[in-house]
């Protein structure tokens, strides 16, 4: 069981599998040429599984894979497949994925084990969409979450990243979208994980807002009290329509008491925050020849050292070198 000095039982790994990206969404990845991890340094799905295999030894219940865009990396299914090797001790295979490449990877990645897909999709505005992901892809994406479905990946999630000024004045057509198509929609506050290090408060729309909003269109009702170890407060819709709303804000509703996270980066370092400062060296340790006995001994380490909670809220909050691509979201 892994478990950090604050109590929190961690269960949840996030692997991300490139930090390159064929989107240049703004409040994630640069414009221009960013310098990427050289091919050497990222981690084989050989290292990938052998480390996998022993943080669900450690007691990791779900993986989900991401990025950058996981699906630039070649043969994703067939990761997912060694993963899923793990079952039933991993109990959840998900990826978040940009929709780009999804179609022609749906089969092999449901036939592999993949068990939920979760795609961005921040505006529902062909316009709109390019704008923030430098990408004229909206139909594109579209067709990727109605083929999810087709392919009984269940719920399909969308995440919308809200920020003023973008696409807040979309959060109820996101909710129509949602309960005309039967999806998880989730909201999710900007967090100061940009590259421009443009993020201020002013660009934050707080998940109450959002509640709110959503509410006076289509009245909302919450689905658990006790949202456990998960990010998001989840509703229904009062008329029983189907889809379901997710409110993510980690900036005005802090959930660090809770969380069971742990994430590691294409390069192999481990961060134990979204908002870490250090990073701790995973692939050096494995290539160096270390025993399991002495890579469990590192994991467990560096669990320990997994921060109280996060500091955007205080004066003197620094925004991480790595933005969200690098990390993975
Ligand atoms: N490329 C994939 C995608 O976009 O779904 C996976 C990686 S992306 C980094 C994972 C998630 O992080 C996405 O849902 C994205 O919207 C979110 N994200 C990226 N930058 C963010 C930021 N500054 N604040 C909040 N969420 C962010
Ligand atoms: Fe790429 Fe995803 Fe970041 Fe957009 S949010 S730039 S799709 S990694």
């Amino acid at each position: 069981m892994l478990r950090d000095s604050y109590n929190r039982t961690i269960r949840d790994l996030r692997i991300s599998l490139t930090d390159r990206c064929n989107f240049r969404c703004f409040y994630c990845l640069p414009h221009g040429e960013p310098s990427w991890a050289k091919r050497e340094k990222l981690l084989s799905f050989e290292e990938l599984e052998y480390i996998a295999d022993i943080f669900v030894s450690l007691g990791i219940q779900k993986i989900r894979l991401t990025g950058g865009e996981p699906l630039i990396r070649r043969d994703v299914p067939v990761l997912v497949e060694k993963l899923a090797r793990l079952k039933p001790h991993l109990q959840d295979i998900a990826l978040t994925t940009n929709g780009y490449d999804f179609a022609r990877h749906a089969e092999s990645l449901k036939n592999a084990g993949l068990d939920r897909v979760t795609f961005s999709l921040d505006s529902l505005r062909p316009d709109k969409f390019s704008k923030i992901t430098g990408v004229d892809a909206l139909e594109r994406v579209l067709a990727s979450i109605h083929l999810a479905q087709e392919s009984g990946f269940s719920p399909v999630k969308l995440n919308a990243v809200v920020v003023r000024g973008h696409n807040d004045d979309e959060l109820v057509d996101f909710a129509r979208f949602a309960r005309e198509y039967g999806v998880a929609m989730r909201f999710i506050e900007f967090m100061p994980l940009d590259s421009g290090h443009d993020w201020n408060r002013d660009h934050v729309v707080s998940g109450r807002e959002i509640r709110e909003t959503i509410n006076a269109a289509f009245p909302l009702v919450l689905k658990e009290t006790n949202r456990g170890s998960g990010t998001s407060w989840k509703y229904t819709f009062a008329d029983h329509s189907p889809g379901e709303i997710g409110i993510i804000a980690p900036v005005t509703e802090m959930f660090c008491g809770a969380c069971s996270r742990i994430r590691l980066t294409a390069d192999g370092q481990i961060r134990t925050c979204l908002f870490s400062n250090t990073e701790h060296n995973l692939r050096d340790v494995l290539r160096s020849g270390a025993s399991r006995d002495e890579l469990v001994q590192f994991i467990e380490d560096v669990v320990m050292k997994k921060e109280p909670r996060h500091h955007i809220n205080d004066a003197e909050f620094v925004q991480p070198q790595r933005t969200m691509s690098f990390i993975g979201g």
